[in-house]
């Protein structure tokens, strides 16, 4: 299907295509399912990202990337969610993706020194510290209880930590945790947090245990619970303004959004790819399973919403290149791939019978990994309700559209 991509992203697109087919794919048919991929595995495959040219298209050059927009490298992120192992190997996956991202927009020279440039070379790993378990923060994010105060201490001016977070991905194997707390205890929440790097090895950081999930078997990604008790860091730890953290988060998560849909939609298209050539090798009641009408509609139903998700992520891609927030673009985007990529997963999983359900096959991961995508990066709730304040917004009720109703029970004259 061809969009309407700049050729530079047509060009990348297709050495990312080259990548996976020649090399990516290959690493992971050699792979046992069921067994955690080394890191070597991975090592060896960022190296052959480089010589292909599609290793970290995302970063600017200056930091060890390729120095290109958001809109020119969203179809590569597709190419990459074609295998578990793809975007871990072009350095453009989550969440170092996300984290990379943000520590370019706001980081300072030093910050970029100490983390920026390591990760994108991959010397190190990252993660993202919002989400804590009840009563804290989750859904609504203004519920976030962990603190942050700033005090004197024997290093000079630094900030002590206070709090408890989960669902910290790569925490566990995480150098830096980019971590979301109240530095504002008296303002609105989305007005009194910060954004704070702590180092892992700092005393008082508690990994408590990665959470057992349900999840890809070939992944050793963990997602960590983390406690912070009496965590001081130097003040200069403090990434971009005091208590902006919500706004460099939203910066952070609209592209963040929208790579993930890529992901995933490349996901889907993959296990589409393997069930149709299941069905047109496998015979059943004398004829090929590919030539089943039901079958047929069922993968022209999937083609066409992926289809939709593809041009609705690069619709919103387009804004945000614009200068746009595309808050509604990018929700809409999210809550529609999201519903995407978990049905057609399923659909392949059925077209390939019991192979669908083995791990032999990479369907059984893909269906795994794709139903965290509905609850990561904000539900589907939380972004309905977004769509749902804009569709209801002063300009959407309409009083004069009731005029032609009969009202009943009202005098007629
Ligand atoms: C695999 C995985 C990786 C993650 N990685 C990270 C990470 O790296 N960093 C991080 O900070 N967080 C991460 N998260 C956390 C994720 O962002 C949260 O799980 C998500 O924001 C929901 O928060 P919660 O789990 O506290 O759900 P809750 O707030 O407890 O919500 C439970 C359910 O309530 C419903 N709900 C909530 N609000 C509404 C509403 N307004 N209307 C209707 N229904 C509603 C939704 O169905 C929701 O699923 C990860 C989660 C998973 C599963």
């Amino acid at each position: 299907m061809e969009y309407n991509d700049s050729a530079t992203a047509a060009d990348l697109r297709q050495r990312a295509h080259d990548f996976m087919e020649e090399v990516v794919l290959p690493a992971e048919r050699a792979h046992d399912g069921g067994e955690v991929v080394p890191h070597e595995t991975i090592a060896d495959l960022r190296e052959s990202a480089r010589e292909y040219d599609v290793y970290a298209p995302q970063i600017p050059e200056e930091y060890g990337g390729m120095g290109l927009g958001l809109r020119d490298v969203l179809p590569l992120f597709e190419e990459a969610g074609r295998s578990l192992l793809g975007a871990p190997a072009m350095r453009v996956d989550a969440p170092d993706e996300g984290n990379m991202h943000t520590l370019e927009l706001v980081g300072t020279e030093a910050q970029k020194d100490e983390w920026l440039r390591p990760l994108v070379a991959g010397e190190v790993n990252s993660a993202f510290g919002m989400t804590e378990p009840a009563p804290g923060g989750g859904s609504d994010p203004k519920m976030l209880r962990t603190t942050a105060e700033r005090a004197s201490g024997r290093a000079g001016d630094e900030w002590v930590i206070d709090g408890h977070k989960w669902w910290t991905t790569q925490g566990s194997a995480a150098d830096v945790i980019l971590l979301m707390a109240r530095t504002d205890e008296e303002a609105h929440p989305y007005a009194g947090c910060s954004i704070i790097l702590v180092p892992t090895d700092t005393e008082g950081v508690e990994i408590v245990r990665d959470i057992p999930h349900l999840g890809p078997a070939s992944s050793s990604e963990g997602h960590a619970e983390v406690r912070f008790d009496d965590v001081r860091v130097p003040a200069e730890n403090l990434l971009g303004e005091e208590n902006e953290g919500f706004t460099i988060a939203q910066q952070r998560l609209g592209p963040a959004r929208l790579t993930h849909c890529m992901r995933f939609s490349g996901m889907a298209d993959r296990a589409l790819t393997v069930a149709k050539t299941y069905m047109s090798d496998r015979e059943a009641f004398g004829s090929s399973v590919a030539d089943k009408q039901a079958q047929r509609f069922a993968v022209a139903e999937a083609e066409t919403q992926l289809h939709a998700a593809r041009t609705m992520v690069r619709d919103a891609a387009e804004k945000i290149a614009r200068g746009e927030e595309a808050r509604v673009e990018v929700s809409m985007s999210k809550v529609f791939a999201a519903r995407v990529a978990q049905e057609t997963i399923d659909l392949a999983v059925q077209c390939c019978g019991g192979a669908g359900i083995s791990r032999d096959l990479p369907l059984a991961d893909f269906y795994e990994a794709v139903r965290a995508f509905r609850i990561i990066d904000g539900t589907d709730e939380v972004h309905k309700r977004t769509i749902a304040r804009d569709a209801f917004d002063e300009d959407a009720v309409r009083p004069e559209e009731l005029e032609s109703l009969p009202r009943f029970g009202e005098s007629a004259d």
